[in-house]
Order: C-alpha cells, then sequence, then structure tokens
C-alpha cells in the first residue's frame, strides 16, 4: 500500500542523492498506477525527482522531466520491451492520457515515462 497511490509511496520517487527531493507530479503517479494495474506485478521505479545537482552526476539533459518530478524509469521482472509494449497499448487506448513520452532502453532494460506538456512528437503521432 503506498502513501501516493494504491501501490506508490513518495519514498520511491525521491532523489537517489539523499536530498529530500520529492516533489512528484500527480499526473505522472496516476499514469504510473494506471500502467501497474495492467501490468499486475510489482513495477520498480529505478529513478523518480532528481535534484540538478544529481541529474548532472548521472548524465541526465539539462531539461529533463527528471528535474520537474514529471519523471520516472520503470522496470519490472520482465523484459522492459515488453513493458514498453503494455504502455504503448494503454495509451492508444486512452488509458493513460497524460503519456507525453515513452522511451525503451533496451540495453539497460528499463522505460523511461513522463507526462511532459506538450507531448513528444513521438506521442502525439501515437493518436
Ligand atoms: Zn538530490
Amino acid at each position: 500500500m503506498g502513501d501516493l497511490s494504491k501501490n506508490f509511496s513518495r519514498a520511491e520517487f525521491e532523489c537517489r542523492c539523499g536530498c529530500g527531493s520529492a516533489k512528484v507530479d500527480p499526473l505522472l503517479i496516476e499514469t504510473l498506477q494506471t500502467i501497474r494495474e495492467a501490468a499486475g506485478i510489482p513495477l520498480r521505479v529505478n529513478s523518480g525527482v532528481r535534484c540538478p545537482e544529481h541529474n548532472r552526476r548521472v548524465g541526465g539533459v539539462s531539461n529533463s522531466q527528471h528535474l520537474l518530478g514529471k519523471a520516472a524509469d520503470i522496470t519490472w521482472t520482465g523484459k522492459a520491451a515488453t513493458l514498453y509494449a503494455l504502455i504503448y497499448t494503454l495509451y492508444k487506448a486512452g488509458e493513460i492520457p497524460h503519456l507525453g513520452y515513452v522511451k525503451l532502453y533496451r540495453g539497460k532494460n528499463f522505460v523511461h515515462v513522463d507526462v511532459r506538456t506538450p507531448k513528444s512528437n513521438l506521442v502525439a503521432g501515437w493518436e
């Protein structure tokens, strides 16, 4: 049981440098919760909110959505490519309308999800 939604807690989104930054956009939580329920198994948040210092350290782009609490890098016990496919299907079905961008990192086996506005051309093109 999470304190942000049924399955997610603020602690999972805290900046990994220990600074305490954990201001998450509710639309991101709503999106992840829908994905979680469709997945039927836990999603792990590898990276949620990042402060500017930590974002630089991990090589994030300067305008990263992680800085705004609008992005999460997620993984599960299955292949990231399968998770990506699930997210695509949910978006096409109108289940996660706030999705702004998604990217599969096949080699590192995680999926970046964010609720940026305006949406990226990728996601807008799926409509
Ligand atoms: Zn930090």
